[in-house]
């Protein structure tokens, strides 16, 4: 059965040459505004014939250094340079980037679990649904930049996510030796079909991602990293050849996540306090963590410990958990 045709509308034309910076509009028809509309930022590079790359950033509002990368990507970019097409999205849940926020203030909607979405979903869900019907089948690769967001931190690392389709998997490891990332993260389980990345998969694309700060702060480290990387990517790609002044490039570390054992949640509600830092090798069994009660300090702090042995990637930022909350998570080396 064919998808059902996707609301939203552009007067970017995918298929000229040249660059274009304009909008995706979304109806969004409200009290002040009865036939308004959301125009999210697009911008499209084009030149001569060869693959067709989209890079996003601001799939969650709050992680910025996508972001921020890209719009540097889009003002200095020359369509001269590229053989191919380079579709750019620099605030892709523009509702939830300009509020700052992981999730869509207009629907609560997160857009990374929101994909493959429907053209009657809120606001977000439409726009996975553009993604999925619009932009993913006109792509070869894709590479979507997150951060931890407000709440998490993370080392800087880019990522890929396992298939199950091993050329398009070889292919996809090719692509992020390339990028060449410090270090470089393989998600060896996938049981999240609403990722944009899972989506991204299913048309076969390469599909990169990757974490580039966190805090809901911008780290200059991450910005660079994916400047350099993008460059390096593109190349690969062959839409566009890297800079000769490009630094060489790090041999990545490669870690995986192989399943859910390699996190670890707040076991209480109450004030988290860790015993490890970002960064830190870890075995299992050691303490990650305590929970204490400053609104009871005669009960004992609860502990919560590592069920795995790995690398430090990432670790809660906020002081105060619900029972629940991802506290840290770890990855485990990969030759
Ligand atoms: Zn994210």
């Amino acid at each position: 059965m064919a998808k059902a045709r996707s609301p939203l509308w552009t007067d970017v034309d995918y298929e000229a040459p040249g660059k274009q910076v304009g909008f995706l509009h979304m109806p969004h028809s409200v009290t002040r505004s009865a036939y308004g509309t959301i125009p999210i930022p697009l911008a499209v590079i084009a030149n001569g014939s060869g693959p067709t790359v989209l890079l996003m950033a601001g799939n969650h509002g709050d992680e910025y250094e996508g972001q921020a990368a890209l719009c540097d990507f889009v003002r200095k970019v020359d369509p001269a340079e590229v053989q191919g097409r380079i579709i750019v999205l620099t605030a892709t849940n523009l509702p939830a980037a300009v509020a700052g926020t992981r999730t869509s203030p207009l629907d609560d909607g997160n857009l990374n679990r929101a994909f493959p979405g429907d053209p009657t979903d809120g606001p977000t869900g439409k726009i996975a649904h553009y993604l999925d019907t619009v932009l993913f089948p006109m792509c070869d690769a894709t590479h979507d930049f997150h951060s931890g967001g407000a709440s998490l931190d993370y080392l800087t690392l880019a990522t890929m996510r396992l298939s199950g389709d091993a050329d398009l998997d070889r292919r996809a490891r090719a692509a992020l030796d390339a990028f060449a990332p410090p270090l470089a993260m393989v998600w060896a389980f996938t049981n999240e079909p609403t990722l944009s990345s899972a989506c991204a998969l299913s048309h076969k694309l390469i599909a990169l991602g990757g974490e580039f700060g966190g805090r809901g702060a911008v780290r200059l480290e991450g910005i660079r990293v994916i400047e350099a990387g993008m460059r390096r990517f593109l190349d690969h790609l062959g839409v566009m050849e890297a800079p000769a002044d490009l630094p060489p490039p790090p041999r990545p570390r490669y870690v995986e996540v192989p399943d859910r054992s390699w996190y670890v949640y707040a076991p209480e509600r109450g004030l988290f306090v860790q015993a490890v830092d970002l960064g830190a090798e870890v075995e299992a069994g050691d303490l990650a963590g305590q929970v204490y009660f400053p609104e009871d300090p005669g009960r004992s702090p609860v502990p919560c410990h590592f069920r795995q042995s790995g690398l430090v990637i990432c670790q809660r930022t906020m002081g105060r958990v619900e029972r629940g909350d991802c506290v840290f998570h770890l990855a485990r080396d990969i030759d």
